[in-house]
């Protein structure tokens, strides 16, 4: 049994200092079992369910290696979508706290290439982004990739998934042959190992297992319906099923809108994800609804992959998915740590096998409750009422503000309880901060008539 503990690591003590401080009490599995061999520099498969921390596993060696005094790329993580990427970044930066002078830079399509080639220009360590823009950055000549030593292919199953064969292989071309490459991947199909045979090397592969009985804790709730009354039974489900944190997963775009609308007309506040989004949109509507300012999600599968959401309450499949593994991942999204949870699905006559299979697969046995017919009209809007509220600041990393300054703004002289103050995102050039409910009006009111270290920005209340 390896130590889970991460002082038994033999990683810079500035980084077991920078666990410790974000309140990360041991290794989880795959960290256990995947830092160690990383550290060693060989290449590594590796696979574990969502939110067991991969990012860690693959960051800390990374960090560890890194010298800060040669600013070229030295470790180039890549990632399906700009979601992840941004991720990976959010915890590779936080990981890197203690590094002074270290350069992660995201390299996301949504953002403009010119400021990327910028930031390149003037020196980054780090590089995290989705296929299609670094090679548009290596086709440019704007990147260097000549130092690099360690590359990352995170959710490489979903990359293949996503058509992203052809990117990868030309931008593998132009890497170092010598080089330490990750992969992780939540399955194992032909293309993944044929990618592994060539771009690996002896590659060891490290796969922690899901616990037994790992569904347990979550409900798992089957409604059947006919397609024309699909609609009207989602709705019955949500007055059954109050949460204040539910995902709604369709398999298309156009239902993500259909539904989104159809629960706004009820009065509940809904926000939807879907792959046409503005990057801005996006990353509006996942800070919302992580912090608590809004209460259903109505998502396709892949904006909402590898989110890291915790305490979701409620999953409901609109439509079934068309494979059994994106069902456990669904439903793997509420009752975690512990917490016991709820996923419905809306079945209709046909979808009897893969109901089975999924039964089969998840182990737990499915309730088949009928649902009630109370209160046709509408939701229950008070049900559903959001807990916090967001506050949109037109200012961001690039004009130096930090949480603490707007921590600060809100809670200074005789200012808002630090309680009625949620999480604060500051991002390159705006920065949201979630207040509860009842504190967002006076939260409004001061940032708006106040400064945030010492500068007036535009305030808003997103909506
Ligand atoms: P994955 O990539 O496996 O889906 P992430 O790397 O996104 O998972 O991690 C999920 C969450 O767990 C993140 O919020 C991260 O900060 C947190 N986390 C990572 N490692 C630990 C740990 N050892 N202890 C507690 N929390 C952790
Ligand atoms: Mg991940």
């Amino acid at each position: 049994m390896k130590s889970l503990d991460f002082s038994s690591l033999e990683i810079a003590p500035e980084l077991i200092a920078v666990v410790k401080e974000l309140g990360y009490e041991q290794m989880t599995p795959i960290q256990a079992e995947a830092i160690p061999y990383l550290l060693t520099g060989k290449d590594l498969i590796g696979q574990s369910k969502t939110g067991s921390g991969k990012t860690a596993a693959f960051a800390l060696p990374i960090l560890n290696k890194i010298d800060l005094e040669i600013e070229n790329i030295q470790a180039l993580v890549i990632c399906p979508t700009r979601e992840l990427a941004n991720q990976v970044v959010t915890e590779m930066r936080k990981l890197g706290r203690k590094h002074e002078g270290l350069k992660i830079l995201a390299l996301t399509g949504g953002q403009s290439g010119r400021e990327q080639a910028q930031s390149l220009e003037k020196g980054v360590h780090i590089a995290v982004g989705t296929p299609g823009r670094i090679l548009d950055h290596i086709t440019r000549e704007r990147i260097e990739l000549g130092d690099l030593q360690v590359l990352v292919l995170d959710e490489a199953d979903k990359m293949l998934e996503m058509g992203f064969e052809q990117e990868i292989k030309a931008l593998m071309k132009e890497l170092p042959v010598k080089r330490q490459t990750a992969l992780f991947s939540a399955t194992f199909p032909e293309g993944i190992q044929s990618l592994s045979r060539s771009y690996q090397r002896n590659p060891m592969k490290i796969i922690v297992e899901e616990a037994e009985g790992q569904s347990a804790s979550i409900q798992q709730v089957v409604y059947d319906t006919e397609p024309e009354h699909k609609l009207e039974t989602l709705m019955r489900v949500l007055q059954q099923h109050p949460s204040k944190s539910t995902i709604i997963f369709c398999n298309m775009k156009n239902t993500v809108n259909e539904i989104a609308e159809a629960i706004a007309e009820r009065d509940v506040v809904v926000g939807s994800l879907h792959g046409d989004l503005e990057q801005r949109d996006r990353d509006r509507v996942m800070t919302m609804f992580r912090n608590g300012s809004l209460p259903i999600l109505v998502a396709t599968d892949v904006a909402a992959r590898g989110l890291d959401i915790e305490n979701l309450e409620l999953v409901v499949n609109y439509d079934l998915p068309n494979q059994t593994e994106t069902y456990v991942h669904r439903i793997g999204r509420t009752g975690r740590a512990g917490k016991s949870g709820t996923s419905v699905t809306l079945a209709g006559p046909r979808d009897t096998m893969k109901l089975l299979e999924f039964e089969k697969l998840t182990g737990g046995a499915f309730e088949r409750p009928t649902l009630g017919f109370k209160n046709q009209l509408g939701l229950n809007k008070f049900a559903f009422q959001p807990t916090m509220q967001t506050i949109g600041i037109s200012g961001g990393r690039k004009d130096k503000l930090r949480p603490g300054d707007i921590l600060g703004a809100l809670t200074g002289s005789d200012g808002l309880k630090g309680s009625d103050v949620g999480k604060i995102e500051v991002h390159d050039r705006y920065a949201y901060v979630a207040v509860a409910q009842g504190a967002a009006k006076d939260a409004f009111e001061r940032l708006r008539n106040g400064k945030i270290k010492g500068q007036k920005f535009q305030i808003k209340i997103m909506k």
